[in-house]
């Protein structure tokens, strides 16, 4: 299994270019990372939002970004990314019900970040989890955010676009509900729909969804100039886990209500949409906004995983209380 994390990553080329092709060589974790490879850092996100803000000078301050925790693989922008080199098993050899009380703890984080980052009201994040069905995006996301203060935290589930959405440019609908100022917000399933089951299903032809990975990373660019952070999980899953998932969904009749048997036809695709999501991530990892691909058949570990690297994203923010009003400490409130 690979691990890249935010050490071994190295600046990108820029959003909208091919992948050169290169395979991931480095199988470990304990692999050196090739020759000529960046150190860890947030030094070098930090220089990366340095050289965002430099191209928009009006921006209020675009945050560094936190490597993934350990156990994620970040693919690195330019290169090409290697599902089968990812074990959907993983655990980081940890144990499950120490994860469990751990996952506490990062739930903490993500809570008391998430009040200052709404009360900041400048910056915001924006949470994107893709999937093949069953992979678990909606359990990662009733997980990790529970705790979290409604009033700062919206979710949006993206469905077979309606007729209206039909009318408009593929990223309309998801530009609408991108975050406010202050705000956490999730898309369950995103715009890389627009390149994943419109492609499998041949919704469109070839060369218009082709053209639209440097939309898109012209799209996730433009939101980070604007001072959102793009932070994009794949929930990877292996074929035999879909199976079982998909089987409980048919046994258990508590689970009879998210049984979907269009589910069992888009199965007969898996090949093709593990195409299309190595593609995606391919040649939609950017320096602003790479994909963290999260060996998600344990869901504990999933769900650990996931809630430390938005705990870790919210810290890099570094988000503040605004400055007190003058003189509010002499303010009397009347009787
Ligand atoms: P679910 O998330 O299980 O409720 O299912 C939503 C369905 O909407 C899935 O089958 C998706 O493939 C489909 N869907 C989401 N976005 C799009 C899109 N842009 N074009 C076509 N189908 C979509
Ligand atoms: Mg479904």
């Amino acid at each position: 299994m690979s691990h890249q994390h935010g050490k071994h990553r190295r600046k990108g080329t820029g959003s909208g270019r091919p992948a050169p092709g290169r395979r991931e060589e480095s199988k470990t974790p304990a692999s050196p990372p090739p020759a000529g490879d960046r150190p860890p850092s947030s030094a070098l996100w930090a220089g990366e939002a340095e050289r965002i803000a430099e191209a928009a000078p009006g921006l209020v301050g675009v945050a560094a970004r936190a490597p993934a925790a350990p156990g994620i693989a970040t693919v690195r922008p330019g290169w090409t990314c290697d599902l089968s080199s990812i074990d959907p098993d993983a655990d980081g050899g940890l144990d499950k019900d120490e994860a469990k009380a751990a996952l506490l703890v990062e739930r903490e984080r993500i809570k008391i970040l998430q009040e200052r980052l709404y009360a900041e009201h400048q910056r915001s994040l924006l949470v994107v989890f893709q999937a093949i069905d069953t992979g678990g995006k909606d359990g990662t996301i009733r997980s990790v955010f529970e705790g979290v203060n409604p009033q700062g935290c919206r979710v949006w589930s993206f469905k077979v676009p309606s007729s209206e959405e039909r009318d408009h440019d593929f990223l309309w609908r998801y530009h609408a509900k991108a975050p406010a100022r202050g705000m956490i917000t999730v898309f369950n399933r995103s715009h890389y729909e627009d390149v994943l089951v419109v492609r499998v299903k041949d919704l469109v032809p070839d060369t218009v969804w082709r053209a639209r990975y440097g939309l898109i990373n012209d799209f996730e660019r433009m939101l980070t100039l604007s001072g959102t952070v793009v932070l994009k999980f794949f929930l990877h899953i292996s074929r035999n886990e879909q199976k079982k998932r998909l089987e409980a969904r048919i046994a258990d009749p508590e689970k009879h209500w998210k049984f979907d048997a269009a589910d069992l036809v888009e199965r007969e695709s898996w090949d093709a949409y593990q195409a299309a999501f190595t593609d995606a991530l391919t040649h939609c990892s950017t320096p602003e906004a790479p994909w963290h691909v999260v060996p998600a058949n344990r869901k504990w570990f999933r769900n650990l995983v996931i809630a430390r690297t938005i705990a870790d994203t919210l810290a890099a923010m570094d988000p503040q209380f605004p400055d007190a009003q003058p003189g509010i400490a002499k303010l009397k409130v009347p009787d």
